[in-house]
């Protein structure tokens, strides 16, 4: 496996790709071998855009949020720096490449051990390991340029704040399980701090004397059950997300992932609004095809003495024809409406002209001279008058059906 190209891919599109812009951060990324600090077996997952289990209910965290940390530490070739939760040493491994001197501590003793050995290895040697509680920081290397923590305090520790040289930058998680926010606190002065809040993000817990107790629900909520770390390749990305849900009844996300919710919650709104938009754009473009003139707004009524064409579908105070085809006959032709279709529609004009109109049994009769020659066709000018969907009955001869016409509008 070329692991420079997969480490080169990971650097474009985990980091670069979402903002990570500092030029040392970068070649550090590209250059630390980050299979090297996964357990032995799972170098093909090093990559992967999470974190993985490294033991000890412990993760080595995802590639982005490590290089946002360091980033966002801003660190500088000659610093001193110190790391809170060495865990596999990775990020300590990082800032190696970049800063003069790191002092890196952890609480596990045997997770201690591994990163020094894997540091002698690599020939990293401007980094100090030791056993301990970090939320005290390391009094005897103080004052620090920037301290990286690794681990998710309650707030943010006095130790450390006091352990910052004057311009220093502290990264902490703070906060418990899914409301953690990632802070950089910078000393301005002697008594001086200035806080800022880089986001949302979900770390393991910070375990100490300034920080949780081992006993506290979050901690023993994180620890992965004893046989995760190695049950499988499937188990490491999200060992530590499944402690989590256990709990809290929440699906967790990632170690070191940032939290979207809000900017998504906007997005979906967006995205609901588009839907609604589009819907009544397609309901109005099907209303023009249904409307009034459109293919089907008209229908044809076929008699035993004739047709009639007349409106369905129309608007409120509009004009509109009805078309009435008489077949060849040697009597006189009548066509009839009922009152409910003199409510709808008032009868502006009759072309050609009826010989005679008659009133009978609720019904108004247009009477229309006889044509033995061939079949005769009157058009009826028609202004409708009532909105909604109107019923009516018309009738060639003594043939009468009924008729809905539904009127916008
Ligand atoms: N930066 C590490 C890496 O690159 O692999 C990952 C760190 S892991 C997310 C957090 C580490 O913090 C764990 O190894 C945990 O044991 C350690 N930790 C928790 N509380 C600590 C404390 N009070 N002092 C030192 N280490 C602590």
């Amino acid at each position: 496996m070329d692991m420079t190209r997969i480490r080169d891919r990971m650097v474009e599109h985990q980091l670069t790709r979402r903002g990570i812009g500092d030029r040392s951060v970068i070649k550090a990324m590209r250059t630390v071998p980050r299979e090297k600090f996964v357990a032995p077996g799972f170098e093909e997952y090093a990559y992967d855009d999470a974190p993985l289990s490294i033991g000890e209910g412990q993760t080595i965290s995802q590639p982005f949020i490590v290089a946002l940390m360091l980033e966002k530490a801003d660190l500088k070739a000659g610093d001193k720096v110190l790391e809170v939760g060495t865990g596999s040493g990775y990020a300590s491994a990082l800032m190696s490449r970049i800063a003069r001197q790191i002092y890196s501590i952890e609480r596990h003793e045997r997770l201690a051990l591994q990163a020094r050995e894997r540091f002698e290895t690599l020939g990293y040697h401007n980094i100090d390991v030791r056993v301990g509680d970090g939320s005290k920081g390391w009094p005897e290397a103080a004052p620090f340029d920037a301290i990286v923590v690794s681990a998710a305090a309650p707030e943010v520790p006095s130790a450390l704040k006091e352990q910052l040289d004057i311009g220093g930058r502290l990264i902490i998680p703070v906060g418990r399980s899914q409301e953690q926010r990632l802070k950089r606190v910078m000393r301005t002065g002697p008594a001086a701090f200035e806080e800022d809040d880089l986001g949302g993000v979900v770390f393991v817990p910070l375990i100490g004397e300034d920080a949780w107790t081992a006993a506290h629900p979050m901690y023993t909520a994180t620890t992965p059950s004893p046989g995760t770390f190695a049950s499988g390749p499937a188990s490491l990305p999200n060992a530590q997300e499944k402690g989590m849900e256990t709990t809290d009844k929440l699906p967790a996300l990632p170690e070191g992932v940032l939290d979207h919710t809000e900017f998504q919650q906007r997005f979906w709104a967006v995205q609901r609004l588009s839907w609604i938009m589009f819907t009544l754009l397609l309901a109005t473009c099907l209303l023009g095809l249904l409307g009034r003139g459109g293919p089907f707004s008209r229908q044809t009524l076929l008699l035993s003495d004739g047709s009639v064409d007349f409106p369905i579908i129309s608007r409120w105070n509009a004009p509109e024809d009805m078309t009435v085809n008489f077949t060849a006959s040697s009597e006189d032709r009548v066509f009839t409406v009922d009152a409910a279709f003199l409510q709808t529609f008032s009868v502006q004009g009759i072309d050609p002209p009826q010989k005679a109109t008659f009133a009978r049994e609720g019904r108004i009769g247009y009477v229309f001279p006889a044509d033995p020659t061939g079949p005769t066709q009157i058009v009826f000018r028609l202004q409708t008058q009532l909105a909604g969907a109107r019923r009516a009955s018309i009738g060639l001869g003594g043939e009468v059906r009924s008729q809905s016409t539904f009127i916008f509008p």
